[in-house]
Parts: structure tokens; sequence; C-alpha cells
């Protein structure tokens, strides 16, 4: 028999074999390198490997979750550091001859302390990042689960609708710190995240809700998988 982990045709792999499945999806996510900073897009290398963009408000738990996906304790911290913190950052995925994505770590929002003028030179990053950059596949959008989605979430929302709307682009809400959760609070809390991005739904739209904990790591084996299959086992960006 041939090893489960080594399919020769990603996606056909028999539907109980989500153990394996996901063990490959998170060798996959543990390779992920640190590639580039950026303070515009202009700055971006253009690239044709699917992105998968990481986005949520200061302290939802961005970094470490990306951190936890990679299994190295530091390497969403650089977008921490003074004077990178309204940076894009690019990591790179899958072989290092052959790479086959990128993740995209963009800058927190929400943080009252910035200072207006940076605050409107993020927007204006993010916003382009996120309408013009062609390679996206996926948005993650890291939302406390015990807050929910707060207006700017929302509002971040409706700004990607219409590339989520046409299916363009997979949208993936992760509920974090689902460990400060007790069962009934984070079923509650998976309920009112759907309920938020059905502003988001069409027909062609690809969204998800998922719960997700670093500190437990419920759920990250699931997340692996779900971003893999984003990047293995669908079509290039856009449909084409
Ligand atoms: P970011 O600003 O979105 O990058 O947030 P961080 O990753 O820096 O996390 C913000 C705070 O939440 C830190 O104190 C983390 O230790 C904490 N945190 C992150 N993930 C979890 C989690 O899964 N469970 C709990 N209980 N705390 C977490």
């Amino acid at each position: 028999m041939s090893d489960p982990l080594l399919p020769a045709v990603p996606g056909f792999l028999p539907a109980d074999d989500s153990g394996a499945q996901i063990k490959r999806a998170l060798s996959w996510t543990h390779t992920a390198r640190f590639l580039t900073t950026a303070s515009k897009l202009s700055e971006l290398p253009a690239s044709e490997l699917p992105e998968i963009a990481f986005v949520g408000r200061s302290n939802a738990g961005k970094s470490t979750a990306i951190n936890v996906l990679a299994q190295q304790k530091r390497l969403a911290f650089a977008s921490k550091t003074p004077g990178r913190t309204q940076h894009i950052n690019l990591f790179e995925l899958g072989p290092k001859d052959a790479p086959d994505a990128m993740f995209a770590d963009l800058p927190g929002y929400g943080y009252a302390a910035v200072e207006r003028n940076a605050k409107l030179r993020w927007q204006e990053v993010m916003a382009t990042y996120l309408a013009v950059r062609r390679n996206l596949r996926a948005i993650v959008i890291l939302v406390d689960s015990r807050l929910g989605f707060t207006e700017i979430d929302t509002k971040l929302l409706d700004f990607v609708a219409p590339r989520i709307g046409n299916g363009s682009v997979t949208l993936l809400a992760l509920l974090t710190k689902i460990d400060k959760l007790n069962r009934s609070q984070s079923a509650a809390a998976v309920e009112r995240a759907t309920t938020v991005i059905e502003r988001v739904t069409t027909d062609e739209a690809d969204v998800s809700v998922s719960t997700f904990s670093s500190l437990s790591r419920a759920g990250v084996g699931d997340c692996a998988l779900f971003l893999h299959q984003c990047v293995h086992h669908r079509g290039t960006p856009n449909g084409s």
C-alpha cells in the first residue's frame, strides 16, 4: 500500500483519512519562513503564488496563531517590532526550491493609541492590498471569541465583500482564544460569527467560521488543513 502521507494525487485521500491529511497540512504550515517586509504595496514582490492574508484587531491573537501554525516561536513577531507595526510581512511556504504559497501578515488594526496619520496610512495600505493584490487566495480574519466581530471588523468584511462574494477569495473567520470560553459560550460565539459573515455570503462565496486556541491548540490542525486545501485543492486565483 502507498504511504497515506504521500498521496500521488493531492485531494484524493479517502474521507476517513483526516488525521493523515491534518498531519500533512501541519507539516506544510511548519515550512513557513520569513520572506520580506513592505511598508507599501509597491514594495511587495509580484507573485503568482497563492497568498493567504491574516488580518485582525490588535491583540486578537494573530501573531501567536501564525507562530503556532508555523511551529516557530518568533516568526510573526517581526510585525511587532517598533517601526514595523504598519508593515505587511510575507512568509513563504512549501519546499525551499519550489515554494507553493505565501502567508501575508497584515498590520493589526483598532489600536486606539495609534496616531491619526499612521491610522490613515495603515487604512490605505491595507485597503489597497486587499482590493488589488492579484494572487490573494484567502483571508483569515482573526476575532477574539470573547468579543466577536467589532464594528471595525465588519467594516473590513464589507470592504472585501466583492472579492469574497464572487468566490475569487475564500474567507475563514477564526474565533481565537477559544480556551477562554466554555462549550455553550463557544457555540454561541460561532453562531454570532456565522450571522455576521452572512453579510458576505453569496452562492459563489466560500466562507467558514472556525474556533482556535493557540494555548490549547484546539482547531490548529483544522485551520492548517483549511489553508492547505485552499492552496492545493482549488483553482488558481480568480478562477482562471
Ligand atoms: P496580535 O496583536 O493579534 O498579534 O495578538 P497576540 O498574538 O500578540 O496575542 C495577544 C495576547 O493574547 C497575548 O497576550 C497572547 O498571549 C494572548 N493569546 C493569544 N492567543 C491566545 C490563546 O489562544 N489563548 C489565550 N488564552 N491567550 C492567547
